[in-house]
């Protein structure tokens, strides 16, 4: 398919299903176009995405900003919601959709960024300045932009004709993902529903730990999704994925999760003092990477602490102001 402004290809992974695949500095990013009778956008990207990217998409395409009808919001993240803004503006007839669960971060940057970005403050750790600049500079902060629609899972979305998306409720990540199912051609749109064994760079190299948030609702998506016999699977910062492909991505998001489970569980048991998220981080990053940034196994591991300690394997303690853990099983 074509090339648009920016050097953006935009290829057709599926019938009306474009990609358009681009980069964050070394973060490979992709939004997709959903063309059929009408225009559906997934994520709305940075700040100045919808300009940059979707709009010359739309012209290569043919079509007009004004049949943009619907943005999915596949989940709360600044990479994801940033252009909520601008896509309000350049696209006057879209609604706006996310998860109810999601809800009160998609509309406001400045409470996503409070409790999502800069909620392991009670286990020491904080992303110093820079980072916290950068996530607000990737996000429109002027105001408040809330979803029109809020979806629960289990709606339906026509693409065209009698061509219909389920709406899948794959939480993890964040309590609210959404992912997009079209049974009949056998594809999925996840977002960043599973992260396989790394998140990657754009030069394939293991970035960062798979970042979910709860353990459970983590591996039942992992389920949910092997059990739809997905063909063609379609990620916001991985390559295509077809046939086996898929299967290699969910049994390895499957299997990394075990080994973030075995890796807490050895931590706590031979840590002589409370375990605090920065230790479990320096702890289990060789044997769980190495990552190039350690630091984001923050998001995982506190989901496998907290795990431990509501199955009574771990107890929580304040350890110098700071919440840790000590090992209470047999
Ligand atoms: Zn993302």
């Amino acid at each position: 398919m074509g090339t648009v402004g920016g050097g953006v290809t935009i290829e057709e992974v599926a019938p009306g299903v474009y990609r358009l695949p681009f980069a964050v500095g070394t973060k490979p990013l992709a939004m997709y176009v959903l063309a059929g009778d009408g225009l559906t956008l997934i994520d709305t990207g940075l700040t100045d995405t919808p300009e940059a990217i979707y709009l010359p998409a739309i012209a290569e395409l043919g079509r007009r900003p004004d049949e943009v009808r619907l943005v999915l919001i596949t989940h709360a993240d600044a990479d994801h919601i940033g252009g909520d803004r601008a896509a309000r503006t350049l696209f006057p007839h879209a609604l706006l959709a996310c998860h109810a669960a999601d809800a009160r971060w998609v509309a406001d940057p400045a409470v996503l960024s409070a409790e999502r970005y800069d909620g392991f403050r009670p286990f020491g750790l904080r992303y110093d300045d820079e980072t916290f600049a950068t996530l607000d500079g990737w996000m429109f902060s002027g105001r408040p932009e809330p979803a029109d629609l809020l979806f629960q899972g289990g709606e339906r979305i026509r693409l065209a004709g009698d061509d219909w998306l389920d709406v899948v409720h794959v939480p993890g990540h964040t309590a609210g993902h959404l992912a997009l199912h079209n049974p009949a051609g056998g594809y999925a749109l996840i977002g960043d529903a599973v992260f396989g064994a790394s998140q990657l760079d754009t030069g394939g190299a293991k970035a960062a730990a798979p970042p979910y948030v709860a353990v459970a609702p983590y591996r039942a998506t992992v389920d949910r999704l092997a059990a739809l016999g997905i063909g063609t699977l379609l990620t916001c910062h991985y390559p295509v994925m077809r046939g086996g492909e898929v299967g290699t991505f969910l049994a390895e998001s499957r299997a990394w999760a075990d080994r973030a489970e075995a890796a807490i569980e050895e931590a706590l048991r031979e840590a002589a003092a409370p375990l605090t998220l920065g230790e479990a981080i320096e702890r289990t990053d060789p044997e769980l990477g190495p990552f190039q940034n350690p630091r984001e196994l923050q998001w995982a591991l506190r989901a496998h602490l907290e795990q431990a300690a509501a199955r009574g394997r771990a107890r929580a303690v304040d350890h110098s102001g700071i919440t840790a853990w000590v090992h209470a099983g047999a």
